[in-house]
């Protein structure tokens, strides 16, 4: 869908709020502290904004951001969870405002990490940039797709199947779907107006998935690391335009 003027101007407002929740977990990201304290250090940007929650009740979600460690790669609880010194922790974060949605991830080390746990970081945001440089009008969205999964598998890492980008606007998860991998077909064809969330998760193992007993928590099958990094980005006139950056 192509949003009007006034619509991106929202999203765009709301794309800041989500900003401003990664400025300030990331702030707070060292060894002790736990992922509901990260919950509520985000829940009070909100508060402050006068934004609404995406996240909040979403088919049940209990938190205004999800936080996944290590090998969790996605849609993690905030909890009792405790950060400790090496750990990698995914921050994904949403808001509202005036109706319009913003959503975006992020993944940091917690203190010192290891060399191969800062290349996963490294490369997946590597892998989201070559994603959002596609998103240019006249190109076809599952350019997207193919460039994450170059970056990812050039460094030999593996890109998620089962969880994907999306179109986002006045709902956080509209049509299309924006696959990380290559899924065979162009897509459609972009279109000044339209606003998507790209965000890569890549594993340093296999793409493989389960899912935790909480009916939420995503991990890797083979338990090795992941990381996720997300978005909010409109096909504009001059190029994307990325709203939930700093
Ligand atoms: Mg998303």
């Amino acid at each position: 869908m192509r949003r009007s003027a006034d619509e991106l101007d929202k999203m765009r407002k709301a794309g800041k709020v989500v900003a401003e929740m990664h400025e300030a977990t990331r702030a707070a990201i060292r060894p002790g502290v736990t992922t509901r304290q990260l919950n509520d250090i985000a829940a009070e940007v909100l508060a402050k904004r006068g934004a609404r929650s995406n996240f909040l009740n979403y088919h049940g979600f209990p938190a205004v951001i999800c936080t996944s460690p290590n090998d969790m790669i996605v849609h993690g609880i905030p909890g009792d969870y405790t950060l400790k010194e090496g750990d990698i922790i995914s921050i994904d974060a949403g808001a509202i405002i005036e109706g319009y949605h913003g959503d975006a991830a992020y993944t940091a080390g917690v203190g010192e990490i290891s060399a191969q746990a800062k290349k996963l970081i490294e490369v997946t945001e590597r892998s989201l940039w070559a994603g959002i440089a596609q998103l240019v009008k006249g190109n076809r969205l599952n350019e997207v797709g193919r460039a994450v999964q170059n970056v990812a598998e050039a460094a030999g890492y593996s890109v998620v199947r089962e969880y994907v980008g999306h179109a986002i606007g006045t709902a956080m998860h509209e049509d299309p779907q924006v696959p990380n991998y290559w899924p065979g077909t162009p897509g459609p064809t972009l279109k000044e107006g339209m606003v998507f969330a790209i965000e890569p998760m890549v594993n340093i193992g296999s793409y493989e998935t389960y899912m935790l007993d909480d009916g939420w928590s995503v991990m890797t099958e083979d338990g090795t690391l992941s990381a996720h990094f997300e978005h909010t980005i409109a096909v504009t006139e001059n190029g994307p335009e990325v709203f939930t950056a700093a």
